[in-house]
């Protein structure tokens, strides 16, 4: 019997290569098809992205910066109520307005349980430039009888003093609206700290340029900032009409009408 050589194992082998290459072929084109996918799903993911970013941008046109003064380790004033409860309250509620209207980004200072310093919270305000800034705090006093709503915009001499000034001016016309004291001659007012840091407040009638600081959360700022001392968390009548769940809620109300004063008014300005 006559021995193979390797002769004949070629038709074979030539078989097994055909195969081979066959499959390297599948295996490249499966890898192709698969790479064009991953680039579809790259490109789509892009147009997607800009897409929302253009809309997101363009959409909400305005973005507020809402401070829920103190949090955390610091609970503020204490009275009838922690001062924090009302703050975060009314700036829960506030948010709730502003993006039901859509025409608002909200920026948060903080979470609500959040504790942050002052200047942490002013330089997130500064980093992310918004269009507005309102601080909410509580005012307290030892004389149970001190009530009213009063608000500091950007002092004289500081950035945006003008704009944080009509600002100031709207937001303690609508709070009287909602019922509440205007406190000294209009609710607007300007804080400083002495050099021994002790609170100096002189009425918006004042427009002398003082050589100290302002309240923390208004330096700085890009753009128009108010802080408000929305009622006396000392006083009972106050607490009831800008305290509790109802008050905060009529207060985040004059606030958010005073928001959108402020931007239709600077609306307004451009179209003229
Ligand atoms: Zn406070």
């Amino acid at each position: 019997m006559k021995g193979k050589n390797w002769r004949d194992f070629e038709p074979e082998k030539k078989q097994h290569m055909t195969e081979a290459r066959q499959r390297r072929k599948n295996r490249k084109r499966r890898k192709g098809g698969l790479l064009k996918k991953l680039k579809l799903a790259v490109i789509l993911f892009i147009i997607g992205y800009v897409g929302f970013m253009v809309y997101y941008t363009f959409s909400k046109p305005y973005t507020i910066a809402l401070d829920a003064g103190h949090g955390g380790w610091d609970v503020g004033a204490e009275g009838i109520l922690q001062e924090v409860e009302l703050t975060e309250r009314t700036v829960a509620k506030l948010e709730t307005l502003l993006k039901e209207d859509g025409r608002f980004r909200i920026i948060l200072s903080r979470e609500a349980g959040e504790g942050m310093e002052i200047v942490e919270r002013n330089a997130k305000f500064q980093k992310k430039k918004p269009d507005l800034m309102l601080s909410v705090h509580g005012n307290a006093n030892d004389n149970e009888g001190a009530n009213g709503f009063e608000c500091y915009p950007s002092p004289p001499g500081h950035e945006n003093h003008e704009e944080s000034l009509v600002f100031a001016k709207l937001l303690a016309e609508e709070m009287k609206e909602a019922g509440a004291k205007l406190r000294g001659t209009d609710g607007v007012r300007f804080g400083y700290y002495d050099p021994s840091g002790e609170k100096v407040l002189v009425d918006s009638d004042d427009t002398k340029v003082y050589d100290m600081p302002t309240f923390g959360m208004l330096k700085n700022m890009d753009c128009p900032a108010v802080l408000v001392e929305q009622c006396f968390i000392t006083n009972a009548a106050d607490v009831d009409a800008f305290g509790d769940e109802d008050g905060c809620q009529k207060a985040a109300k004059a606030y958010y009408n005073a928001v959108c004063r402020y931007i239709e008014m600077l609306e307004e300005t451009a179209n003229t």
